[in-house]
C-alpha cells in the first residue's frame, strides 16, 4: 500500500472534529499532491496520536479536515531520550543536520556556539518547518524541540544530571560511540573542529564521554548522522 499522506498539526484531534490547516499544508494537499475533497489523509501530534481524516474543504490557502478515527494512540518515541548538540554550520549543513536528527529520533536539538562555529543565529521557524516535514516523512508522532543557540559553556553549565554526553572527537584516542540505556546526547563540533581549550572544558565534565567515529575525518554533518545512527540503533528504553 502506498504510504498515506501524514501531516503534523498542533490542533486537537478527536473523532468528528474539524481541523483547519494553514496555507502551506493546504498548498501541499491541493497543488502538490493534487488531492480533492473526499480524499483521506492522516493527521498527528504527540498529544493525540495519529488520526484518519477526510478533506472536507480545500481552497487556495486553506484546507479543512474532518477527523474520523484514531490510527495510532499517543506514545513516546522509542528513542525519545536521545538529544543532539551541534556547533552551528553553514545554513545548508545546519538544515541537513536538523532533518536527519529528526529522522533518527532525537527529542531535542541544541545548536551550539563554539570558537570555530559559523554564525550565532538560526531561523528557528525555518528549522522547525524542516523538522516537521522530517517527522511527517519518518512516521514520528512528536516533533523535536529545537532550542535557541547558546555558547558551549552555557550548555555544559546547564547540563541535566544523569544524562551522558557523547562528544565526537576526531584525531584522538577514544573508545567508539556505543549505545547504552538511559538518557543520552551526542555533541559534534564545527567544520573547524573544537578548539583545544574547548576539548579541555569538555573533558573536565564527568558526564562527557569522548568517542571516536572511526579513523577518517568526517564532515560535521556526516559525524552527526553516523553518531546518531549508532546511538539509536539499539532499543534504549529506560
Ligand atoms: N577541522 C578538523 C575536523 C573537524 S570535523 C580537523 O581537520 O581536525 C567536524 C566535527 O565532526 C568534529 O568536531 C567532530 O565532532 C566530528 N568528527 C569528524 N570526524 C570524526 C571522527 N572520526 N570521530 C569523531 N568525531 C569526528
Amino acid at each position: 500500500m502506498a504510504r498515506s499522506i501524514r501531516l503534523h498539526t498542533p490542533a486537537a484531534l478527536t473523532a468528528g472534529g474539524i481541523v483547519a490547516l494553514p496555507p502551506d499544508q493546504a498548498h501541499y494537499l491541493g497543488a502538490v499532491m493534487r488531492l480533492a475533497p473526499g480524499a483521506v489523509i492522516a493527521l498527528f501530534n504527540a498529544r493525540d496520536g495519529e488520526w484518519r481524516g477526510r478533506i472536507s474543504a480545500l481552497r487556495r490557502g486553506a484546507a479543512e479536515i474532518e477527523i474520523e478515527a484514531r490510527l495510532r494512540p499517543p506514545a513516546p518515541e522509542q528513542d525519545s531520550d536521545l538529544w543532539l548538540a551541534f556547533a552551528l554550520l553553514k545554513r545548508p549543513a545546519t538544515d541537513l543536520v536538523v532533518q536527519k536528527a529528526t529522522e533518527l529520533g532525537v527529542a531535542a536539538i541544541f545548536p551550539v556556539i563554539t570558537m570555530h562555529s559559523l554564525g550565532e543565529r538560526v531561523n528557528l521557524a525555518r528549522l522547525e518547518a524542516i523538522a516537521r516535514e522530517a517527522a511527517e516523512q519518518s512516521e514520528r508522532l512528536s516533533l523535536p524541540a529545537i532550542q535557541a543557540p547558546q555558547p558551549l559553556p552555557a550548555l555544559l553549565a546547564g547540563w541535566p544530571r544523569g544524562r551522558r554526553l557523547v562528544a565526537a572527537i576526531e584525531r584522538a584516542e577514544a573508545p567508539p560511540v556505543v549505545a547504552k540505556p538511559g538518557p543520552t546526547a551526542l555533541i559534534v563540533g564545527p567544520e573547524g573542529g573544537f578548539a583545544p581549550a574547548e576539548l579541555d572544558v569538555l573533558r573536565a565534565h564527568p558526564f562527557v564521554e569522548p568517542a571516536t567515529l572511526g579513523p577518517r575525518i568526517l564532515r560535521a554533518e556526516t559525524a552527526v548522522i553516523a553518531g546518531l545512527a549508532l546511538l539509536q540503533a539499539a532499543p534504549r528504553r529506560r
